[in-house]
This record gives structure tokens, C-alpha cells and sequence, in this order.
């Protein structure tokens, strides 16, 4: 039976929401069980919405502040909330399961027994989730492609959610850290393909947490160029929130063990459900049946022709635009698509979009 303090627990987080955000199946008591403590779970189900300080939580638990700071402090290390220093202040702020909690745990890169254990029982709830949760191809994408920006065709729409130089150029605090999906697949014994692992990037707030606590490393503009140039290179797809403003950060995913791709790909039309907008344009005359980009097609949205370039499912077609960086004849140019959402304008519309989906759902 679970303890009392988990099965509170259960209820915060459903209530915090984002994905896997709690749900009352063993998998889920098996994991929390090993993540918190009983005293951290109790700290957890008291977190105010907002950031806070030890001396707010301390009074609002009626408890010794001495004793909720070092909690705290613990849980902002093992990344179970967050935690950043303003004005030599210390703050801290709840997180969801993800994105948050269940990313955070890998990011520092650590292979301790616990992390291997962590990292099975993360897996078993994440499967029994999805599997109990159903499938639905109504759902509104919390995440969206990036394309690969020096492919988009001159002659198109380019906003600046399109391109992820924007991110970089207007954010001044800049981390990379390890790729949570593969480092926990690597834990879990699994095969990561030689996919680079050091090109998790985090802006802003995001990037101070993640260097504080998650031993991120900072980074200058040109370093995180290079960073998305070796992904690019890798054949990864440039992914983050479904937001058309500011963003926290910039995945750089695989279809093998990237939680957003891999559920993309589940669904019956995954290019319809995560995608950037655009779609690849073949030049025949350039096209000299290589066929790299079909190998380096994520979703294998590729087939090759008897006679001229390959041909694109769009169905399944991502406009990662992956294909194009790697075509070694240019033959490949990235052009609007008109049957894919602009994202929503912030957060709080995105939240809206999801709710008014799942509400068309049932
Ligand atoms: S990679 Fe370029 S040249 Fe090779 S098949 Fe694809 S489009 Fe043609
Ligand atoms: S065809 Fe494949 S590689 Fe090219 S944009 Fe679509 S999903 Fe990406």
C-alpha cells in the first residue's frame, strides 16, 4: 500500500499537469517511491504556485526554516524542484513531471545504481502511461519541430519561431547538457545509435537552473552554433515547446528514444501532429539518387523513385528538414506547407489549445 504522503502526491501532480503528470497505476507509486523521500514528498505537496523562499514554505508547513531550506536544497540538487539563486537569495519553484522533473534526472549525466534503477522504473511509467492513457490522434503537440534553418528556400515565410538562430541571438545566458532520452536509454542498456549526447541547450532562466544544479555547462553564442551544427550533422531533429515566443530550451532528438519523437511516431499521421511547417522540395535536376536522404529521414517519410528525386509522405514527414542539410548535391529546399497550426502566441493559449483538444476528444 502506498504511503499516505505519496497517494497526496499523486494529486499535486495530476493537478500541476504537463505530461505523465501522475496517474494511479503501481508504476507510478514504484517510481515516486524511489525519486522522493517521504519528508521530500511532504515538502513537494506543500509548494506554493510561484517561486518561493525556505522562510515562506517554513511558515506556511509551520516547521523550522533551518530544516525546509536543507530539504530544499537537497531536492534542487537531485532536481526534484527548482532552484536559483536572485540576489544571493535562494528561491525555488514546484516542477511538473515533464517537462521538468523526470528530464531532470539525467541531465547531470551521473551512472550511479540509483540512476541505472531510476531510470527502468521512469521507463515503466512512462509505458504503463501511455498504454492505460490511450491514443489520441486529436491531441494538440506540446512540442514542434525546428527546421534546420540555412535550408528554408529564400522565397518563403520565415518567422522567427522558424529559426533557431532567434533563440540564440536574444538570449545572453546560453547551457548545454547531456540529452536526458539518450543518457537514461544508455542506462537502460540501450543502443543510442552513436548519436551525439552533449547537445541539450537551455536559455535564460532555464540555463542558470541547469548550470546551478544539473551541471550544465554555459556556453557563448558561438559554442552553442556549433553545438546545433553537430547535431544537425548527427541527423537530429531540433525540437522545443509548441510556443511561438519565448522558449526554454532546444532538444536535439533522436526517433529512438526522444520521448516527443517516439510519441509522435505512434500516431497513425505523426507529420501531422509534429512538424515545423515546412516540407522538403526536391530539385531533379541536382538529385543524383544517392539516397542519404533516406537514410537520414527520422520518420522514414522517404521513398526513391525508378526515375527522379525521391518522393515525401507527408503524413509522416516531419519538416525536421534533416534530409536537406545532408543532401551532398543541394538538391533539397525547404518550402512552406499551409495544413499545419502556427503555434500558439504563449503558454497560457497553448494550454488553452490542449484543453479545448481533449475536450473535442471525448
Ligand atoms: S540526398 Fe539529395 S541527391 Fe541524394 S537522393 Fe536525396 S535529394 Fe537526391
Ligand atoms: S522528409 Fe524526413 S528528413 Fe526531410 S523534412 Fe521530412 S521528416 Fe525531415
Amino acid at each position: 500500500m502506498p504511503h499516505t504522503v505519496y497517494k497526496e502526491l499523486l494529486e499535486v501532480m495530476k493537478k500541476r499537469g504537463g505530461d505523465f503528470s501522475g496517474m494511479d497505476i503501481p508504476e507510478f507509486f514504484d517510481m515516486v517511491e524511489e525519486l522522493f523521500t517521504p519528508e521530500e514528498a511532504a515538502v513537494n505537496n506543500a509548494m506554493p504556485r510561484g517561486p518561493f523562499t525556505a522562510a515562506d514554505l517554513a511558515a506556511q508547513m509551520d516547521k523550522d526554516q533551518a530544516e525546509i531550506e536543507n530539504i530544499l536544497e537537497g531536492m534542487a540538487d537531485k532536481g526534484l524542484c527548482m532552484g536559483l539563486t536572485l540576489n544571493d537569495t535562494p528561491y525555488y519553484q514546484s516542477a511538473r513531471f515533464m517537462p521538468g522533473i523526470l528530464e531532470f534526472q539525467f541531465m547531470p549525466g551521473r551512472r550511479t545504481e540509483r540512476d541505472k534503477k531510476l531510470a527502468k522504473l521512469i521507463d515503466a511509467y512512462k509505458k504503463a502511461y501511455r498504454q492505460k492513457a490511450g491514443q489520441s490522434d486529436t491531441d494538440f503537440p506540446t512540442n514542434r519541430v525546428i527546421p534546420v534553418e540555412r535550408t528554408i528556400s529564400q522565397a518563403n515565410n520565415v518567422h522567427t519561431y522558424d529559426q533557431v538562430q532567434t533563440f540564440i541571438d536574444k538570449n545572453t545566458q546560453i547551457a548545454v547538457s547531456t540529452c536526458f532520452c539518450r543518457h537514461a536509454a544508455e542506462l537502460r542498456g540501450e543502443d543510442i545509435h552513436g548519436m551525439p549526447k552533449e547537445v541539450c541547450m537551455q536559455f535564460g532562466m532555464s540555463a542558470q537552473f541547469a548550470v546551478e544544479r544539473l551541471g550544465a555547462r554555459k556556453v557563448s553564442k558561438q559554442e552553442a552554433r556549433e553545438v546545433l551544427e553537430r547535431a544537425e550533422s548527427a541527423g537530429l531533429i531540433h525540437m522545443s515547446t509548441n510556443l511561438a515566443d519565448d522558449i526554454g530550451f532546444i532538444c536535439n532528438c533522436d526517433p529512438w528514444h526522444c520521448v516527443a519523437v517516439t510519441h509522435a511516431l505512434s500516431k497513425s499521421r505523426p507529420g501531422l501532429f509534429f512538424n515545423s511547417g515546412f516540407m522538403p522540395q526536391f530539385d531533379p535536376a541536382l538529385c543524383t539518387a544517392c539516397e542519404t536522404c533516406i537514410d537520414r529521414c527520422p520518420p522514414e517519410a522517404l521513398t526513391m523513385q525508378e526515375d527522379g528525386p525521391p518522393v515525401v509522405d507527408l503524413d509522416r514527414c516531419f519538416g525536421c528538414a534533416v534530409c536537406a542539410s545532408g543532401c551532398p548535391s543541394g538538391a533539397i529546399a525547404m518550402i512552406n506547407r499551409d495544413d499545419i497550426p502556427t503555434p500558439p502566441e504563449n503558454a497560457k493559449a497553448l494550454k488553452a489549445a490542449i484543453k479545448e483538444a481533449k475536450s473535442q476528444a471525448q
